[in-house]
């Protein structure tokens, strides 16, 4: 064992753990234990990597000009005010390292995503964690546990694992009353899959204490290749640009995340299909007694009577060749968070269920 020891909070940081995608002894396996988009990339972006392929002896952009402009063109942003990132963690991260150091607290929710709290940690802060109301982000419950020291606070919406979303009025309470030294960030990884959501965009064009990060992985299907943005009041952008790496993303994940949000049409079918199947495989869930929260992202909480429910049926999809998630890490125990995969995965999970509740009986 070495005596060189790291920094504070280091060690407190439980490793991430990815969804898992391998059963032993099964190739048939329908992963959907990672929120990743059953369709795949955009065709335009695998063409766009593929030719990038000619060019992998060249450095990248630093600045990622054009998919800047890619994603400002799409949703109406300034482009100066974009960040780009490997995958939204990164900018998660920035946010903290700029942001957050020794002494300094960091909130995030019960029920929120686990890198808040990594990312924290990284940075020598401390986490906080405020309890939500029902699985949803509770507004008062943070604005409650804001003291001089805190410095950031994370929401996802809508949030992972729960799929729950807070209401625009509700982020808006929150934005205007956190105390002035409080930067509010918004994590939109699923903002995609609500219809009509821009994430927080207005909300970071009317402010100067919100920021809103989004991603490439979840309805792109790139998470493979690791792309995510953050967009924000033009200084603290200016901040997180200083410690940016240079050529933090490559070539190849450029240009196929240009291509795949120039791709309009094949992002909107696939956020269409979701939320048919999502709307199916709730109604599926819960008449089969399965409680869920209304979800307004690309997976369901499905929530057992127990946690021991919870396992042994996680334990009959797998021997099926299903692979979800266990929420027990998230404060959980009793859900298990099923990303909604094309029709037959749909089926294929709702059957096994069914057959797990009737082998219960
Ligand atoms: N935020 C939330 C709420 C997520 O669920 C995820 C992915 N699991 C991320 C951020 C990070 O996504 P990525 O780094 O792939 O952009």
């Amino acid at each position: 064992m070495s005596k060189i020891a790291p920094q504070p909070g280091i060690m407190d940081i439980a490793v991430y753990q990815g969804g898992q995608s391998k059963l032993e002894g099964v190739t048939d396996v329908i992963k959907l234990s990672s929120n990743e988009n059953p369709y795949g990339p955009s065709e335009a972006a695998v063409e766009a990597l593929r030719k990038s392929a000619y060019g992998l002896h060249r450095y990248p952009s630093t600045d990622h000009k054009e998919l800047r402009d890619a994603i400002a063109a799409r949703h109406g942003l300034d482009p100066d005010r974009i960040i780009c990132g490997v995958g939204s963690d990164e900018i998660l991260s920035f946010l903290c390292y700029a942001y957050a150091g020794v002494g300094d607290e960091v909130i995030h929710t019960e029920h929120g995503f686990a890198m808040y709290r990594i990312s924290a940690l990284a940075a020598g802060a401390t986490p906080v964690e405020v309890p939500e109301k029902d699985r949803t982000v509770d507004v008062d419950a943070i604005l409650a546990a804001c003291t001089k020291k805190t410095k950031l606070v994370f929401i996802a919406n809508p949030a992972n694992p729960t799929g729950t979303f807070l209401t625009g009025d509700e982020v808006l309470r929150l934005a205007e009353k956190l105390p002035k030294h409080v930067l509010l960030v918004l994590d939109g990884a699923y903002a995609e899959f609500v219809d009509g959501f821009d994430g927080g965009a207005a909300l970071v064009e009317a402010r100067t204490n919100v920021v809103m990060t989004r991603t490439f992985s979840k309805l792109y299907g790139l998470g493979g290749l690791r792309v995510g943005w953050g967009y924000g009041p033009k200084d603290i952008i200016d901040v997180l640009n200083r410690i940016r790496g240079p050529f933090n993303l490559s070539g190849p994940a450029l240009v196929a995340a240009e291509a795949a949000i120039k791709d309009v049409d094949f992002a909107n079918k696939c956020a269409f299909d979701n939320a048919r199947l999502r709307a199916w495989i709730t109604k599926a869930l819960n008449d089969l007694g399965v409680a869920t929260d209304t979800s307004y992202a690309n997976f369901v909480l499905a929530r057992f009577g127990s946690a021991e429910e919870a396992n042994a049926c996680d334990a009959h999809l797998k021997s099926q060749g299903l692979i979800v998630r266990k929420t027990a890490g998230y404060k959980l125990p009793e859900g298990l968070r099923i990303t909604v995969g094309d029709e037959s995965a749909c089926r294929r999970v709702v059957h096994a269920i069914a057959q797990f509740l009737e082998g219960r009986t």
